[in-house]
């Protein structure tokens, strides 16, 4: 049988990236353009010069090109992934209740799926990357916002509407600091890489002393989560405190995950969970006080296989869904 790919591409606030990715999960002719997000028609059109540029690097090799089976896009949210509608994304305002899948679809004559980047990269990492083996995976991704998927064999657990999987948006402190939802104290508002990077300059501003404040050329508004995993590396007190705090949240957080749904592992991607990676035994160690299941601490904690490109492979992994989840 000749082999499958598919197209998958991440549609993100300041640019579009794609490439070709093989059922195995192997991506080639990766591809970026800059994305046009104040009007409907130049935000499609710059997923077109995506698609476009994915396709003509691939027709050369005709086997591939041939067997292209879908194409799939991780887009923002929220959006409903049974019909393929864009509903109302913050950062892209020009795509209120746009039909993305069914454009696409008809442009290039090929199924589209689309789906939140945090459900497909859960489903990326279930199929083919740190997921692979376990049935039940639960995916968070850390960067500037928190990200989250759930996978239960082989497929996204999507709720009713579509809505479910939002992770990063649960309180853990009623009292905590207001999250982009408009809710108080989400994970996200704890422990995002701006979160993080808030909370070193709080203690900045408050008079410590930190090697963060140098890396941010004395501007606290400069610090970042980068600055602060670095300064940790190298020694530094304030900033080991902020992730150790940070890996507490997440404790508690990864806790109620665990009662909920235990899963066979819990996967960490993004930029900050690189930077909290050498706290994953705390986490790990602490988890049965925030927890009621009497084997949390037999959940791998693992990092994620896709980096940069996880909304690419989420994208493909998608499309190669055997059939839309309602
Ligand atoms: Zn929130």
């Amino acid at each position: 049988m000749a082999e499958r790919y598919f197209i998958g591409v991440d549609v993100g606030g300041t640019k579009v990236a794609a490439g070709l990715v093989n059922s195995a999960g192997e991506i080639a002719h990766r591809t970026r353009v800059p994305m046009v997000a104040a009007d409907a028609a130049a935000g499609l059109a710059a997923v077109n010069a995506a698609i476009d540029s994915v396709c003509a690097a691939a027709r050369p090799d005709s086997e591939s090109w041939g067997s292209i089976s879908g194409i799939g896009i991780c887009a923002p949210g929220p959006l409903d992934p049974r019909t393929g509608i864009v509903i109302n994304p913050p950062n892209l305002p020009g795509w209120r209740n746009f039909p993305l899948a069914d454009l696409i679809s008809k442009a290039y004559r090929l199924p589209v799926r689309v789906d939140n980047d945090g459900n497909a990269a859960a489903l990326a990492e279930a199929l083919w990357g740190a997921g692979g083996g376990y049935r039940n995976v639960f995916c968070a991704t850390i960067g500037t916002g928190i990200g989250t998927g759930i996978v239960f064999d082989r497929r996204i657990y999507h709720g009713r509407t579509g809505a479910a999987a939002e992770g990063g948006h649960i309180t853990i402190d009623y009292r905590g600091p207001r999250c982009a939802c408009g809710k108080l104290g989400c994970i996200e508002a704890l422990a995002s890489g701006p979160a993080i990077a808030r909370r070193a300059s709080e203690k900045v501003a408050a008079g410590r002393r930190s090697a963060v404040l140098e890396y941010a050329g004395g501007h606290l508004d400069g610090i970042t989560s980068e600055m602060v995993g670095r300064a940790c590396v190298a020694g530094d007190q304030l900033a080991k405190e902020v992730l150790q705090e940070t890996a507490m949240f997440l404790t508690v957080w990864l806790g109620n995950i665990v009662d909920l749904l235990e899963p066979d592992v819990i996967i960490f991607g993004g930029g900050a969970a690189a930077i909290l990676q050498p706290f994953f035994g705390e986490i790990r160690d602490r988890l049965p006080t925030w927890c009621v299941n009497l084997h949390a601490q037999e959940v791998p904690l693992v990092t994620a296989h896709y980096g940069a490109d996880a909304g690419i492979a989420g994208g493909a992994a998608i499309c190669s869904e055997a059939s839309p989840t309602p």
